[in-house]
């Protein structure tokens, strides 16, 4: 059983839900996201995220119409990462498609740039065996405090 913490886009506020490993992200679509997937590697008792991101993913796997294995969504700054891991802290990041073939996994990057949905989506040079593509808060005091209190939580 994982707490999961989301912050709430539309009242600004945060909202805690208890989810079994296997059952689906909070706000999630057509349980197209577990709790497991999104978890990844951390072991975690806390887990972090957005109302905004958890929609924008729904929105992804809509348009990309097939399902989108997911390596790693949610860790903890000490739990290792890559160039964007601080994204990977708010749980606002997703790295995927670790398991597609090279011509899926471009085709879901393509997807993910030109739905327009993604604050960010990284290059193929960066990231040639995955898809990373994050909703990040853009360099609001916000974000900073949303970083600040995973870090200091410790959880
Ligand atoms: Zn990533």
């Amino acid at each position: 059983m994982a707490k999961i913490i989301v912050f709430n886009n539309d009242t600004d506020r945060m909202e805690t839900y208890y989810r079994g490993e296997d059952e689906p992200m909070p706000y999630n679509a057509n349980g197209t996201l577990r709790v497991r997937e999104f978890r990844g590697s951390s072991n975690s008792t806390t887990l972090w995220t957005t109302k905004r991101t958890m929609q924008v993913w729904n929105s992804q796997r809509y348009i990309f119409g097939n399902p989108i294995p997911v390596g790693f969504a949610f860790k903890r700054p000490w739990e290792g990462g890559h160039g964007s891991q601080s994204q990977h802290y708010a749980g606002v990041a997703f790295d995927v498609g670790q398991r597609l073939s090279n011509n899926q996994r471009n085709q879901l990057r393509q997807s993910a740039i030109y739905s327009g949905l993604w604050s960010y989506v990284e290059p193929a040079a960066l990231t040639p065996t995955w898809v990373h593509f994050d909703k990040r808060f853009r360099k609001s005091c916000l974000w900073n405090c949303w970083i600040y209190a995973i870090k200091a939580r410790k959880c």
